[in-house]
């Protein structure tokens, strides 16, 4: 099974200002959003994401097919509100990623599992939106500008994204953070090549590597 904190890495190099986190501060990224995602799901610990929704009173907005027009990651979006708290979810989407979730040793997804795993995650988004607490916030900005002395700052987004996984992989009891389905989806469907897939595993755990004493 691929290491969580490889998984962690392969979501945060998706992120736009990835390249402005200095190498040193990989591990604080990865294991922040680890740690509170994890620390999110210790709290429900037990409970079943249809009663969690049903006590928060979270709306599932079960709709078909949309990812022909909004590319192939979009199973859905949160939308929270002081009035509502919305989940969209396109099933048509779920169910193309449960026929591609089949790769070596990790169990295949069927339907409901595929939807808990998505439904987790946008809880999730509800909680740090309900708790006021949001994990890409709450860690540190990386500097993407140092001009005559004029410093710019931002937020890593995919922090959010890999505490989310985090969460979803704890609640469900998940062998492995979720993307990896992401992933395997995109190799089954031919959109990545597997063994492009395979070097970029390959070339994350050596960046992960701890540094070899000499
Ligand atoms: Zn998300």
């Amino acid at each position: 099974m691929i290491d969580d904190r490889i998984l962690a890495l392969y979501e945060l190099s998706q992120d736009m200002l990835f390249h402005k986190i200095p190498a040193g501060r990989l591990n604080y990224y990865i294991d922040g959003s680890l740690a509170a995602g994890e620390a999110a799901a210790r709290q429900f610990s037990g409970c079943d994401i249809f009663d969690l929704y049903r006590q928060y009173g979270i709306v599932v907005d079960y709709r078909t097919n949309r990812s022909s027009s909004f590319g192939v990651t979009l199973r859905g979006q949160a939308v929270m509100g002081e009035k509502e708290c919305r989940v969209e979810l396109y099933t048509d989407s779920i169910r193309a990623l449960v026929e591609h979730s089949n790769y070596d040793g990790l169990p295949e997804l069927n339907y409901d599992r595929a939807l808990r795993i998505h439904l987790s995650h946008e809880f999730f988004h509800f909680w740090e939106y309900k708790t006021g607490t949001s994990v890409t916030e709450q860690l540190d900005s990386v500097e993407t500008i140092r001009l005559f002395g004029l410093s710019r700052k931002a937020k890593i987004n995919r922090c959010g994204e890999v505490a989310a996984h985090a969460f979803a992989k704890r609640l469900l009891g998940l062998p492995c953070l979720p993307n990896l389905y992401d992933y395997i989806y995109l190799i089954g469907t031919g959109r990545m090549a597997r063994g492009a897939f395979e070097s970029r595993i390959e070339t994350l755990t050596e960046i992960l590597a701890p540094v070899k004493a000499i």
